[in-house]
């Protein structure tokens, strides 16, 4: 492998093409993108990945749910090092999450194979079909799951999507055969490093276009069924009503207080709620909402979820009401590799980009490959924290400087 440092380097401009090429499938508005699994667009954007691939002298292959890989093989056979995100948005979403992680991936592993020709050890790019659950409500990391096999034998055909259809029918639909899922699931990737827009504000605050994830923050997604008594709104006395709304409105001022008092990076949200019958001269029957709370260290994280579900509990004692929990995802905080973050430090370092050491409040795909690799992440700055939204921008020299530590770290672990 030659010295680094002599090396071109990434161009912005190219970057910015990338992404502004992928940003035409299922283009929406001016700056935004709707891209969901499985659609027409995607098939489309899942191919000119798989072009780019081919482009940059990498060997494609297309795994059983529609993930595409592309391959630098190395000199020594073992597991490889893997980089890349997802494909799918947001409806709509922005140009930048996971489309930019994907990009990075293609340009940094051209760049690796450009600058040092054939590495010891395997590197690969992955742009994983599906993420965001904006499809499937109550589906997500679709490609990563299937690469770590964690896919269940019968949740293809268990799930429907917003729409109606199930994920078999829908993948049958693209040529898919969701009986070969299990097919998706590797034993050969060694390590998995995401590149991704911050999605958040601190970067921009700090000044800083580059962090270097240490810990992807732990949650837990709770549907919270608050049942009482309906009756008249003019006629009912406020002593003798078992009023849900009144339940949660306490609940969810408790639950936002106390995330609010165990201060940052502490966070938790009230995001939906259904009221029933919803009538305006009608105390409710039964109220709903979901509960989102995280943190990204595994005490203080059980420590919000303790305190939340004691709230509900004396609140709903207290008024009478019924009280029904269902938690929908659990995840406990997941730390990245101590030896990826240095490298990603030290890349930076070399490449002349200040980044700072941050948590990762967003879950990520890096998170499913935890459970087989090592994993590790880098953020680049969000102009204004913005995503999930069309509006979701990053700046060309910001994203390149993203792509340029990526390139100079898997250099590094596959030499
Ligand atoms: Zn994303």
């Amino acid at each position: 492998m030659t010295e680094p440092a002599a090396l071109q380097p990434i161009d912005p401009a190219v970057i910015q093409e990338m992404v502004g090429e992928l940003a035409r499938f299922g283009a929406w508005g001016e700056t935004g993108v709707n891209r969901l699994v499985y659609t027409p667009e995607w098939v489309a954007a899942q191919d000119h990945v798989a072009g780019w691939c081919t482009e940059a002298g990498l060997e494609v292959e297309r795994d059983a749910v529609g993930n595409v890989w592309g391959w630098l093989r190395g000199r020594k056979p073992g597991p490889a090092i893997v980089t890349g995100s997802h494909i799918d948005s947001q409806k709509p979403g922005g140009r930048f999450d996971g489309a930019l992680g994907v990009a990075a991936a293609v340009a940094a592993v051209r760049a690796v194979r450009e600058r040092h020709g054939t590495p010891r050890r395997t590197v690969g790019v992955v742009s994983l079909c599906e993420e965001e659950a904006s499809r499937f409500a109550r589906t997500n990391f679709w490609g990563s799951r299937a690469a770590t096999g964690t896919i269940a034998p019968t949740e293809a055909d268990r799930m429907r999507a917003i729409d109606g259809p199930t994920m078999a029918e829908i993948m049958r639909d693209v040529g898919l055969d969701p009986e070969r899922i299990p097919e998706a699931a590797r034993d050969d990737i060694g390590a998995f490093i995401e590149l991704h827009i911050e999605q958040g504000p601190l970067l921009e605050a700090a000044g800083l276009p580059v962090g270097v994830v240490e810990t992807i923050t732990g949650y837990r997604q709770y549907w919270i069924d608050l049942r009482g008594a309906a009756n008249h709104a003019g006629t009912t006395p406020m002593d003798l009503r078992r009023d849900p709304m009144a339940g949660a409105a306490e609940i969810v001022s408790g639950v936002i207080d106390t995330a609010h008092r165990m201060g940052r990076p502490a966070v938790t949200t009230v995001g939906r709620m259904t009221v029933e019958p919803n009538g305006r001269a009608v105390v409710p029957e039964r109220v709903g909402f979901t509960v989102d709370a995280r943190h990204p260290e595994p005490e203080a994280l059980a420590t919000l979820l303790a305190r939340h579900e004691g709230r509900w509990a004396e609140v709903a004692a207290r008024r009478g009401l019924g009280l029904a929990v269902r938690v929908d995802s659990d995840r406990p905080p997941c730390p990245c590799d101590p030896a990826l973050v240095e490298t990603l430090a030290a890349a930076a370092a070399e490449a002349g980009v200040p980044t700072m050491r941050m948590t990762s409040g967003a879950v990520h795909d890096a998170m499913q490959f935890a459970s087989v690799c090592p994993v590790a992440m880098l953020f680049v700055r969000s102009r204004g924290g913005v995503s999930h939204s069309p509006d979701e921008d990053t700046s060309a020299e910001d994203a390149a400087a993203g792509v340029e530590t990526l390139a100079r770290a898997l250099a590094r672990l596959a030499s």
